[in-house]
């Protein structure tokens, strides 16, 4: 029996489980690098402004 309540999702990019606690930056993805992967897709998809002044990284909070 376990007392810890942590919430569990599956990474969008691998699927693999991730533990939803708030020292893993990257929730819901399992890892910097997949969250990087799910972003880059994005960014392919939506691809309509060069990246000449880029988003403000404070704004993506
Ligand atoms: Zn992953």
């Amino acid at each position: 029996m376990t007392e810890n309540k942590i919430k569990t999702v599956a990474c969008p990019t691998c699927g693999k489980p991730v533990e939803w606690r708030p020292e893993n930056a990257f929730r819901p993805f399992c890892s910097e690098r997949c969250k990087l992967i799910d972003l880059g897709e994005w960014a392919t998809e939506q691809y309509r402004v060069p990246a000449e002044t880029g988003p403000n990284p404070d704004e993506l909070v």
